[in-house]
């Protein structure tokens, strides 16, 4: 996968967990959508990143509880490192307004951003 397409995935993730009930979003089937980016991207990734955030500082017990079953471990695993995260910042206040256009972008150094074309 180039970098364009993995950027613009998580782009329009961005968009839609924003745009709905944040973490309900993610929870509400069950927890298909952290199952889908978990197996289907690596340790680390901006996929894996944003859905962590996204439970961290927006997702409820209830919220943990309906995804519980389904959920892969390395979920609880970095839920669990991004919460001591949360607790260490002391607020969630201004999450989505910390978030650069290439927060969980993939391209690197030289390397052009899709939203930023020649
Ligand atoms: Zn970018």
């Amino acid at each position: 996968m180039d970098t364009a397409f993995k950027d613009t995935a998580v782009d329009i993730l961005k968009i839609r967990i924003r745009s709905s009930k944040y973490a309900h979003l993610l929870s509400h089937d069950g927890g298909d959508i952290i199952k889908t980016i978990y197996e289907g991207t690596p340790e680390g990734s901006a996929a894996r990143a944003l859905l962590v955030h996204v439970f961290a500082f927006y997702g409820s017990a209830i919220d943990l509880a309906a995804v519980f079953d389904h959920a892969p471990k390395d979920f609880y695993y970095d839920i669990a490192v991004a919460m001591r995260q949360v607790i260490d910042a002391g607020a969630k206040k201004g999450f989505w307004h910390s978030l650069t256009k290439c927060h969980y972008h993939c391209h690197q150094g030289e390397e052009q951003c899709y939203l930023s074309p020649q």
